[in-house]
């Protein structure tokens, strides 16, 4: 029973788990069989000792009696064994070794049994041993299909002793029989050796099967997990699909219904703007999609945009990310808008996102309150806070560039006898007038106001005071000779005249100073008469030092 494979009964170890297998399902056959093939063993032999006990030599018949009891319980404790053993095919050798021994007792003691006890006077004794041999080598030819050797060997020793025994009565009929159990033995021979190799492919298959089926097993766990995965992963993106839906949802709901207009930029082309959007510009959304971002901003603006959106584009955060521009919406209108803007990307290139609130009422409105602030109501000058503002800043800008800069101080003379005469209404066109003729007499860049009731100054940078009185002259002498209308269908008219005081600034003073220069002189003026112009002198040292620096 050493290296190769059929025609050996156990197969020897190998490295092959195939033969492993085959190998360990052909013991667990053998000693699953021991049970029944023990019982059967017993049994037989009890039936053998009662029939024969008449005609046998009792003794020896409880001794054969009492060795196959012994056999039985040997083979049954290696059975016991056999069977709380955890890996049996760990140790094969031994219980292989183990039931080959058992088997080989068991038929010694059957064979010289039999042959022993074979009566030589009974012909019906020899019938009924000869019968329970047959049956007992049918039996165990059924539950030793595993170990053909043990089986040939076992039934070798079953039947040769008592055929021997039986030819040996030398009549034909004993050699017949011995001849007939001969040739029983050959077919059993022949038939287990078939058995035996119809068991192995069957073990084989089965062990190739259990191969397949856990390949087969193994594969559907995969597709199942597979399938798990899969299910997961649709799962997940079902999810993120219904959050991306969500999320959509509310931008939309968001930009749409907000009066803010929202639109995203890329190379100066809209790719997005919402409903608040749309109707701040007056555009519809496919005619916005035609026309350059930087057409739609008003020209006084468009450069600063452009400068800024770049640099935005190009992550430059020190520009302004709010501020305020005009828009060119449809028909040229200028919109005002309160814009905040960001960069993004935006299907994977840089893109601004911009809001923006028209604010083009609250401009207006802004204006007008500048305006009213600023801007004398019944003559559109400037109204005395805003002169004060303006002359300011060019004292300021005098200094610093080390500028000459004069103010003329001019009062109505005998203003109070013209509201007297004529009514207020005729004194506030006559200064509406006046305001007129100071304007037309004056550069862009002085400043004009009125500052009292029916008195006005001019402050005039890069204007030296020889200069300014060149200037006060002239005025006094254009009102002089203007007739103020009184009434368009009488066509009455009336003349007036003007004080005029005139000061340059000099050094070290502010415009406090530089007003009360203004008004000695025109108080001087008035002194001397009226109509006239005064010029205040200041020690030559102070105009000088203005000069210097
Ligand atoms: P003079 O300056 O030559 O000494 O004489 P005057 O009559 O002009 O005297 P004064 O400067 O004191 O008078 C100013 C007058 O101007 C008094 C006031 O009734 C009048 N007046 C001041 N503001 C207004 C105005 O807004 N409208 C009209 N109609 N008159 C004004
Ligand atoms: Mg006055
Ligand atoms: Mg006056």
């Amino acid at each position: 029973m050493q290296k190769t494979t059929t025609h050996n009964d156990i197969p020897t170890p190998r490295e092959n788990p195939e033969e492993t297998k085959v190998r360990e399902a052909k013991l667990d056959s053998l000693y699953s069989n021991l049970p029944t093939s023990l019982l059967a063993t017993l049994l037989n032999a009890g039936i053998f000792t009662v029939a024969l006990w008449p005609v046998s030599n009792r003794n020896l018949l409880i001794l054969w009696l009492s060795l196959n009891l012994i056999i039985v319980l040997f083979r049954l404790a290696t059975y016991n064994r056999f069977k709380k053993a955890e890996t049996p095919i760990a140790n094969w050798g031994f219980w292989n070794r183990t039931f080959h021994l058992g088997l080989l007792f068991s038929g010694l003691v059957w064979g010289t049994g039999a042959g022993y006890f074979f009566p030589p006077s009974s012909f019906l004794y020899q019938a009924f041993i000869f019968v329970i041999l047959g049956g007992m080598t049918v039996g165990s030819m059924a539950v030793n299909v595993a170990t053909p050797t043990g089986f040939y060997t076992y039934s070798a020793l079953l039947t040769f002793p008592v055929s021997l025994r039986c030819a040996l009565q030398g009549t034909t009929i004993h050699f017949a029989i011995a001849g007939m159990v001969l040739v029983f033995y050959c077919f059993t021979f022949i038939v287990s050796k078939r058995m035996h190799s119809m068991m192995d492919s069957s073990i084989r298959l089965r062990y190739k099967n259990i191969g397949l089926i856990s390949h087969l097993v193994h594969e559907q766990k995969k597709s199942s997990q597979l399938v798990v995965s899969l299910e997961k992963e649709i799962h997940e993106r079902a999810t993120i699909e219904e959050n991306l839906r969500q999320s959509e949802y509310q931008f939309r709901t968001l930009t749409e219904t907000t009066s803010s207009g929202i639109f995203i930029i890329q190379n100066e082309r809209i790719l997005y703007i919402n409903n608040a959007g749309e109707k701040i510009i007056g555009y519809s959304k496919d005619q916005l999609k035609t026309i350059s971002f930087l057409k739609l901003v008003h020209p006084d603006h468009r450069d600063m945009v452009r400068k800024r959106a770049v640099s935005r584009m190009s992550g430059d955060e020190s520009v302004p990310s709010r501020y305020e521009f005009k828009l060119l919406g449809k028909y040229n209108k200028s919109i005002w808008v309160d814009y905040t803007g960001t960069s993004m990307q935006y299907n994977g290139k840089p893109a601004l996102l911009g809001t923006v609130v028209d604010i083009t009422q609250r401009k207006a409105a802004q204006n007008k309150l500048q305006e009213l602030a600023t801007t004398d109501s019944l003559t559109g000058l400037n109204n005395r806070r805003s002169f004060r503002d303006q002359a300011k800043a060019c004292i300021t800008q005098a200094k610093r560039y080390n500028r000459p800069l004069s103010l003329i101080l001019l009062d109505v003379d005998r203003f109070k006898a013209i509201n007297d005469t004529y009514g207020h209404d005729v004194g506030d066109k006559v200064l509406r007038r006046l305001a007129h003729l100071c304007g037309n007499n004056m550069r862009s860049i002085d400043v004009v106001g009125r500052i009292g009731g029916e008195e006005f100054a001019m402050l005039m940078p890069e204007t030296a005071l020889e200069q300014a009185k060149v200037v006060a002259e002239r005025l006094r002498t254009s009102v002089a000779n203007h007739e103020f209308s009184l009434d368009l269908d009488t066509k009455e008219v009336l003349g007036l005249t003007i004080s005029l005081g005139v000061a340059e600034l000099a050094n070290g003073e502010n415009l406090d100073d530089l007003l009360k220069a203004a008004d000695h002189a025109l108080y001087q003026a008035k002194k001397l008469g009226r109509d006239r112009v005064e010029v205040s002198f200041r020690p030559a040292s102070q105009k000088n030092a203005v000069a210097d620096g």
